[in-house]
C-alpha cells in the first residue's frame, strides 16, 4: 500500500513538472492527495512577501512593521486557521457540535484575515507601474466619474472603518461590477460573491510605527505602493469567473 502511495505520488510530481508547475504547487498537489486539510494547505501557500524584502516598502511603510506585520499577524492568522480546521476535522469525526459556533467564527476571522492579507502583500511593490490597467481603467469608468473620484471614495473608505479593517476594491462576478466595500476586522460586511482585488489594511498594527494613530498620512502613503498590475491581474481572473444569482 505505502509503495503504491510513493508510486502515485512520483507519477504526480512528474506530471506537475510536465505541466510547468513551481515547486510549491507541485506540493500543494501532494498534500491534497495526501488528505491534509484545506488549511493546512493554505498555510503552506506561503505568506511571504516574496517579490520584495522587509525594507522594501520604505520609507512608505519601514521594515519594522512589514516583519512584524507579517511574521507575527499575518502568520497567526494562518496559525488559527490551521487550528480551527484540525478542531473542526476533530468534531467531524466524534461527531461532537458543541464549539461548532466558536470553531466556525475562527475559520471566518482567520480565513479572511488570510486571504486578505496574501491580497495586501502582493497589491503592494516599490516599483510598479503607477497608473492602473487598461481593463481596470474600462471598468472604474463605468461606475466611477473620474480616477480621482474613485481614490477619494476608497480613501474614506479606508478612513472611517470603525476600528480594525481594511478597505476593499471588489468585483462582483454575479452582476459584473466594482463596488468599494469596508471590511471591519476581516469578514464583517463582506459582500457574498464579491472577488477583493485591491486592499489596504487599516489595522492599528500596519501603521502605528511609522504613523503612530496617523491612519489617513498612511494611507496616503500606501497609494505610492500599489501594484497596479497585479490588481490588474486579479481583476482579470474575477471577470472570468461566472456565478449567476440564479
Ligand atoms: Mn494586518
Amino acid at each position: 500500500m505505502r509503495k503504491t502511495t510513493e508510486n502515485l505520488l512520483e507519477e504526480i510530481r512528474s506530471k506537475a513538472l510536465e505541466m510547468n508547475l513551481s515547486q510549491q504547487q507541485v506540493r500543494i498537489v501532494e498534500l491534497v492527495f495526501e488528505h491534509r486539510t484545506i488549511a493546512e494547505i493554505a498555510g503552506l501557500l506561503g505568506i511571504t512577501p516574496d517579490p520584495y524584502s522587509y525594507d522594501a516598502l520604505e520609507p512608505y511603510i519601514g521594515r519594522r512593521t512589514v516583519e512584524l506585520h507579517y511574521s507575527r499577524h499575518h502568520q497567526s492568522y494562518v496559525n488559527g486557521l490551521n487550528e480551527a480546521e484540525r478542531q473542526i476535522d476533530e468534531a467531524r469525526r466524534t461527531g461532537d457540535m458543541s464549539l461548532i459556533r466558536y470553531w466556525s467564527r475562527e475559520i471566518a476571522f482567520n480565513g479572511s484575515g488570510h486571504v486578505l492579507h496574501s491580497i495586501y502583500w502582493t497589491n503592494m511593490t516599490p516599483g510598479g507601474p503607477r497608473t492602473p490597467g487598461p481593463l481596470l481603467t474600462a471598468e472604474l469608468r463605468r461606475v466611477f466619474p473620474s480616477f480621482d473620484s474613485f481614490q477619494r471614495q476608497f480613501t474614506a473608505a479606508a478612513e472611517q472603518v470603525e476600528g480594525s479593517g481594511w478597505a476593499i476594491l471588489t468585483f462582483n462576478p454575479s452582476w459584473h461590477r466594482l463596488d468599494v466595500l469596508e471590511a471591519e476586522k476581516h469578514e464583517d460586511l463582506t459582500q457574498w460573491g464579491s472577488v477583493p482585488i485591491l486592499v489596504v489594511d487599516v489595522w492599528e498594527h500596519a501603521y502605528y510605527l511609522d504613523y503612530q494613530n496617523r491612519r489617513w498620512d498612511y494611507i496616503e502613503a500606501w497609494w505610492h505602493l500599489v501594484n497596479w498590475s497585479d490588481v490588474e491581474r486579479r481583476l482579470a481572473l474575477a471577470m472570468m469567473a461566472n456565478v449567476p444569482l440564479t
